[in-house]
């Protein structure tokens, strides 16, 4: 099965976010369970906790099908001590969050070394970030994403996801989201079959696709290998509609959410559908 979604607002309370998303018709969809922008948040109330599980319930969204997104300040490989401790104490927050609403996965970018320690060291800090967090947790798998590699992020290799699973003890709650537009974006090139062929094989050798537990389906107004993220609407950007119709016909790609962050909330509805008509693309031309 192909679950494909967006990551929609939710703004009004989580459950509304549930709505969005059957009202796109998607089988899928990611969400912020807190502003994204701010360190705190109020605890989830009860009754918000439990309108979200009736609403996926009623609306036909398992947990497999939700990826979660946490907030963007969180730097689980902060060079500083103390502001590591700060976005530990957040990333445990989020995972609890995700916990309460019933919900099985957390996507996260990896962190940045802020040119204040190197890669190794910044990727060890992460992996034992997410080590101290998965002891203080049950049930919720931490999902790295890969970057486009702005500034001092990483993540924009495939070694680097390696390598903090590496330095996970729980390998079974530990998975990685690829973001198209950030691979194409760190020079990882999807344009045609072949190009998303070379990409995906290069993936499957250096972290495998046990560990893909989810999907971000974005074009890229960014250049092929810049290090610069900015999403476009699919298509419309330098990656093209190839790469999308291919991972929709690929069953590596089943059973795990592919998300739509695309510039254009008003064409989610259009985007969702063409992507479902893909997986038919095959079977048609040979009939
Ligand atoms: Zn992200
Ligand atoms: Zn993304």
């Amino acid at each position: 099965m192909k679950f494909v979604g967006a990551h929609v607002s939710a703004a009004g309370g989580v459950d509304q976010a549930v709505l969005r998303a059957h009202e796109l018709e998607a089988t899928a969809f990611a969400l912020f369970t807190k502003n994204q922008r701010q360190w705190r948040a109020a605890p989830l109330a009860e009754d918000v906790i439990e309108r979200f599980k009736a609403a996926c319930q009623q609306y036909g969204y398992n947990s497999q099908q939700i990826l979660p997104h946490d907030s963007y300040l969180i730097n689980l490989g902060h060079p500083v001590p103390e502001a590591l401790e700060k976005s530990r104490e957040a990333f445990i927050d989020e995972l609890q969050r995700c916990q309460q609403l019933g919900l099985s996965l957390l996507n996260f970018h990896p962190g940045s070394h802020l040119l204040q320690i190197d890669e190794t060291r910044c990727l060890a800090t992460i992996a034992e970030s997410i080590n101290i967090a998965l002891a203080k947790t049950e049930g919720v798998t931490a999902v790295i994403e890969n970057t486009a590699g702005q500034g001092s992020n990483l993540g924009f290799r495939f070694e680097h996801l390696a390598e903090i699973i590496a330095g996970v003890e729980d390998k079974s709650r530990v998975g990685v989201c690829i973001d198209t537009c950030h691979a194409f974006a760190a020079g990882y090139d999807l344009r045609s079959e072949a190009d998303c062929e070379q990409t995906f094989r290069h993936f499957s050798d250096i972290v495998g696709f046990q560990y893909l537990r989810g999907m971000h389906l974005n074009d890229a107004k960014s250049e092929f290998n810049s290090r610069v993220d900015r999403h476009h609407s699919l298509g419309e950007g330098n990656i093209g509609k190839t790469a999308f119709s291919y991972i929709m016909r690929d069953p590596r790609f089943d059973n795990i959410p592919l998300i739509l962050e695309t510039v254009d909330p008003e064409i989610w509805i259009d985007e969702i559908a063409w992507l479902k008509s893909q997986q038919k693309v095959d079977s048609e031309a040979a009939a």
